[in-house]
């Protein structure tokens, strides 16, 4: 019996029979990073815990000088000295 990939998947696979469940977004996450779910496989039908993997991404933003608290004056187009 092959083993069943069900690490790091893009659709959570059943650990039991390898059935793909595609109704990932129907999962309640909120208040976890972990839920159990049934199979979506009438045939399997067993629970299985579902962990979800969330990955960070950044962005960066320049900042305009005018906006920074404390520096610049109202007025870009006063001169220094
Ligand atoms: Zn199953």
């Amino acid at each position: 019996m092959p083993e069943i990939d069900c690490k790091y998947t893009d659709d959570p696979v059943c650990p039991y029979c390898g059935y793909v469940c595609g109704d990932a977004w129907e999962l309640d996450f909120r208040s976890n990073e972990e839920t159990t779910v049934e199979c979506c496989n009438d045939k399997c039908g067993k629970d299985y815990t579902v962990s979800a993997h969330f990955s960070v991404t950044y962005s960066t933003f320049k900042i305009e000088p005018a906006a920074l608290p404390g520096k610049g004056k109202e007025g870009n187009d006063e001169k220094p000295e």
